[in-house]
This record gives C-alpha cells, structure tokens and sequence, in this order.
C-alpha cells in the first residue's frame, strides 16, 4: 500500500470510526451551528474526543473554555465531568451564546455548563475579582491575537497539575522566520514560562495539519526531564 496516496482525513475518519463516533446530539450540534449561519470553525471530533480525555486525565471538576461558539466542543468537554462538575464557557458573540446554550439543552448540560457573554479578557478579570474556585483545565479557543493575554490571566486560574489548552497552534506561520501571528506568539510565551510544561499535539484536518497545545501547570519549577 502507497503510504503517500493516504489522505489526513482518511486517517482522521479512521481514528472517529474506532473512538470519536458522533451521536445524534453532537450531530445536530453541529447542524445547528451551520443552519444558524455560524462559522464552521469547531473543532473535529477526533479533537473533542482528545479535550475530553484530557479532561478525564485530570479528573475535571471545573472547566473554562475561552471561545463557545455553538458549544460543540463544550459538550465533548462538559461531558468528562462529573455530576457535581462544573463549565464556564465564555462568547462575545450574543448570537453564537444563543445557539449554544440550545445545544447544551439538547445535550442535557444545562446544569453544568454557564455560557457569559462578552469580551473574554473582561470575563476573565471578573472571574479573578470574584475569587472564583481554581480550574482543573482551560480550553482557549476564540481570537487568537489575544492568545498571549489569555494564557497570562488564566495561569493564575489553574490548579497545580491542571491543563492549559490552546487550539489552532500548528500553522504555516510558526515557520515563517517574520511572521508575528497570534498562535506563534503563544507558542513562544507557553515555551519560556518555568511554571507550564508544553507540548503541541498535531491535529488531523482533510486539507493539511493543525495542532492543540497542552500545557501541565507545575508551579514553578519544571520537572527534571
Ligand atoms: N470552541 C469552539 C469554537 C470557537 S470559535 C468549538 O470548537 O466548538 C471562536 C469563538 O470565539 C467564536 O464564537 C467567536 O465569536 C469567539 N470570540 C472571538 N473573540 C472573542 C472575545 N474577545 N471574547 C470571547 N469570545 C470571542
Ligand atoms: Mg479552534
């Protein structure tokens, strides 16, 4: 068999066939969010079912996601919770908030998963000011030029041996010497930190790679390697 002749997405369905197959609320999840007229920029579900082994990982009991859009990559992480856990999920978006928290009713995650509406950097000052309970994992998903300032107000957030998870820090840009994107620059800031130990995991995609890095808080100092 020619190994070249293989596609990403053929290896990517291989992977949803034996572990990240959709079941109906998913499925509509993600049919709302393209009838609502939402970007389809979600992640895919090999990705939501790598958020929600992580999640297991970690045993979470409290989850934040910077980014909702229609919520479908929240119900692969909401699901890992316990019954008593708790998901902030937060969206500027009035609109994206709407159809999501639709589909988290449909999924049954009402209880679990509170969507807030607004900037996410003002979301996140409130949620500091508040003293809320440290999470166990943060999910940044939503403008990546703020990568960088989410990874700064969320560290604080997090739990000693917790996760930091960034999406879409794998592109062509990282290689590019002048580039200055947002994913490069999280790459950078996540790199030189002494409190996280990070890795990027390549991401699957029909038409070239993409990545999640995954970040372990270790409050500051890196385990001998
Ligand atoms: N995590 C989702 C996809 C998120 S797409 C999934 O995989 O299912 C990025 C989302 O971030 C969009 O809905 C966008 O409206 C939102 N967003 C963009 N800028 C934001 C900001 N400053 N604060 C909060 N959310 C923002
Ligand atoms: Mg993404």
């Amino acid at each position: 068999m020619d190994e070249t002749a293989r596609t990403q997405g053929e290896y990517d369905r291989y992977i949803d066939s034996l572990f990240a197959e959709e079941d109906d609320v998913l499925r509509q999840a993600r049919e709302e969010t393209e009838r609502e007229g939402l970007p389809l920029i979600h992640v895919s579900a090999s990705e939501g079912k790598l958020l929600h082994v992580l999640a297991l990982g970690v045993r979470a009991r409290r989850i934040l996601e910077i980014g909702t859009l229609g919520g479908y990559s929240a119900i692969w992480l909401a699901r890992a919770l316990p019954p008593d856990g708790t998901m902030v999920s937060l969206e500027l978006q009035p609109h994206h908030a709407r159809v999501a928290r639709r589909n988290l009713d449909r999924a049954g995650l009402t209880d679990r998963v509170d969507v807030r509406e607004g900037p996410a950097i003002e979301s996140l000052a409130l949620i500091r000011e508040n003293g809320e309970e440290p999470f166990d994992l943060v999910f940044i998903d939503a403008d990546k030029d703020r990568y960088v300032d989410y990874l700064e107000m969320t560290v604080p957030l997090v739990r000693e041996g917790g996760l930091i998870l960034a999406d879409n820090t794998l592109n062509a840009s990282v290689l590019d010497p002048e580039a200055q994107t947002g994913a490069k620059r999280y790459n950078a800031a996540s790199a030189a930190r002494a409190d996280l130990v990070t890795v990027i995991a390549p991401v699957l995609r029909t038409d070239g790679i993409d990545g999640l890095s995954i970040s372990v808080k270790v409050g500051g100092r890196r385990p001998a390697s």
